[in-house]
């Protein structure tokens, strides 16, 4: 999302990132944490798990630490946790 203006201070601002970490073999390929994404990290692997399905895959770097596919996901085969501030990004 392009924001058309931003704070004066944004520069000096850190922003939450987040790592995310997918246990591939508990995931039922459900999709949920990919739909729901609301910056789209994640998209569906090719590889398959131990019960045949296609786990997550993280594909941007934009993970906010939401927790909200931790949240959603049936299996809890997803979470995240904080990375380094870095400061000065803008979302
Ligand atoms: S923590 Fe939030 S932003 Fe990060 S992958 Fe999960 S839903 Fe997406
Ligand atoms: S929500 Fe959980 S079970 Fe569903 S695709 Fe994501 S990691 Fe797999």
């Amino acid at each position: 999302m392009k924001y058309w203006r931003l704070p004066l201070d944004a520069e000096g601002i850190p922003v939450v990132r987040g790592i995310v970490h997918i246990i591939n073999d508990r995931c039922k390929g459900c999709g949920y944490c990919i739909e729901f994404c609301p910056r789209e990290v994640l998209a569906f692997s090719k590889e398959f798990n131990k019960k045949g399905y296609h786990p997550p895959m993280v594909v941007s770097d934009g993970c906010l630490n939401c927790h909200y596919c931790e949240q959603l996901c049936p299996e809890f085969a997803i979470y995240s946790e904080e990375a380094e501030p870095a400061a000065g990004k803008v979302l």
